[in-house]
């Protein structure tokens, strides 16, 4: 559904996408789009990694060189700070984003908490950083927000960690708040998502006036989110503050499917891959229909929904760098993307990973998962870097 008089955005110029990659990275990231192109390898290669890391054969350095160079930005905030200013020189934003997942003491909560404290101080003195982001799972236990979530009784125990959750969630979004530093919060599986719902909304209240400070995000995998979308835009505009969120299509779709089979409810996925397109699509529209009351990034890699947006901010004579409009993308991937709605003036973001080897396994098996293929067609990364690499030959 683009506008009529649709202005076609060219992520064709492999030159502009791919400037500041030397011929040796490009013939790196060649041949890890290969590998992670073959679907069997992916699977094999995840638990093979896992099984080696348990047993601590050393395979942490052949990961770093490999995978973790090219889809994250480093072990630390200094770290990123090469990478930042590269794509700053582009015109490019960051969004650093700590990616510890799967601990689970009090010990690495508060140690997660504090390096989120740290992106958004580190945002307030870097305009090529407008945002901070983080997932509540780092800072909090999956099974305590899941029973949160499920509306069982919290035991006394579990309610005092619980108050501790709540009161880290909110000196998170205060920081933001004082330092002025919008934050985002990712959406996750959806029996925990309630309750970040509950919260994120909360805390929306409390310290969006004109400015949203505190950012939701929204999977349109899920058959509810244009409802849930627009049921907290309502609450926005009742509240009197502003609504500041992102939109994804959502990255848990096999877990969520199979967990509902599983525990016999209906999937909360929706039917196939078109009703998804179709939510993501049509929320944009509403999006732009409401500017006026609504923030809004759109994180995606995928072209046709990338075009409808730059093309509605066209059509309606929008700045193409509206404050209240962001595109973003993954550090490391759809680079073509990126840098051709940059050089074209539109608002867009890099998310740049951060931490340590082993904690970025799970983002790195489901960056790997997605850039795999069934039927062993090429993905569009690989073409891309194909096509670049056969340019500077000719
Ligand atoms: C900047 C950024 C931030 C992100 N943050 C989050 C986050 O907070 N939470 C999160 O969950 N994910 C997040 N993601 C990942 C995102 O949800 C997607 O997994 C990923 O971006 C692929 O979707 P796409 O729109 O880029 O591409 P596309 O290739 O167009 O879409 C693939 C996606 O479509 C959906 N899909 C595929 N097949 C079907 C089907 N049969 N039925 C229904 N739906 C289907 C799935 O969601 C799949 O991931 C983020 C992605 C980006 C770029």
């Amino acid at each position: 559904m683009l506008p009529e008089k649709s202005h076609v955005l060219n992520f064709e110029n492999t030159e502009i996408a791919f400037r500041d990659q030397s011929n040796a990275s490009l013939r790196q990231a060649y041949q890890l789009f290969r590998l992670m192109n073959n679907k069997t390898l992916v699977c094999i290669g995840k638990h093979l990694v896992s099984f080696a890391m348990a047993i601590h054969f050393p395979v942490k350095n052949i990961l770093r060189k490999t995978i973790y160079r090219h889809f994250v930005g480093g072990m630390s905030i200094e770290d990123c700070s090469v990478t930042i200013s590269r794509l700053a020189n582009r015109h490019v934003f960051s969004i650093l984003d700590y990616a510890q997942e799967g601990e689970e003491s009090e010990a690495a909560f508060n140690a997660t908490f504090r390096e989120i404290i740290r992106t958004i101080e580190f945002a307030q003195h870097n305009p090529a950083v407008p945002f901070s982001v983080f997932k509540i799972t780092g800072i909090a236990r999956f099974d305590l927000l899941a029973k949160v979530s499920s509306g069982s009784v919290l035991t006394d125990v579990e309610a005092a960690e619980y108050r501790q959750v709540e009161e880290r969630v909110d000196a998170i979004f205060r920081r933001g708040y004082e330092l002025d530093v919008p934050v985002m919060v990712d959406a996750e599986e959806t029996w925990i998502q309630p309750v970040l719902d509950e919260m994120v909304m909360r805390l929306m209240a409390k310290y969006n006036g004109k400015k949203a400070i505190v950012q939701n995000t929204y999977q349109m995998y899920r058959h509810d989110s244009v409802e849930r979308i627009k049921k907290h835009h309502q609450m926005a505009l009742e509240g009197g503050f502003r609504f500041g969120l992102k939109i994804v299509r959502g990255a848990y779709m096999e877990k969520e499917r199979a967990r509902a089979i599983e525990k016999g409810y209906p999937s909360p996925i929706q039917p196939d891959k078109e009703s998804t397109d179709c939510d993501f699509n049509g929320i944009i529209h509403y999006f732009i229909d409401h500017l006026e009351s609504i923030d809004f990034m759109v994180a995606t890699h995928n072209e046709e929904s990338i075009r409808l947006l730059a093309s509605l901010i066209d059509a309606r004579e929008l700045l193409r760098n509206h404050p209240g409009i962001y595109f973003s993308q993954l550090y490391g991937m759809s680079d073509h993307i990126t840098y051709n709605l940059a050089e074209q003036g539109y608002n867009v973001a890099k998310y740049v990973p951060y931490g340590a080897v082993k904690t970025m396994m799970p983002y790195l098996f489901r960056r790997a998962e997605e850039n795999s293929s069934v039927k062993g067609q090429s993905s569009r990364e690989l073409k891309m870097i194909h096509t670049e690499m056969k340019r500077r030959r000719s």
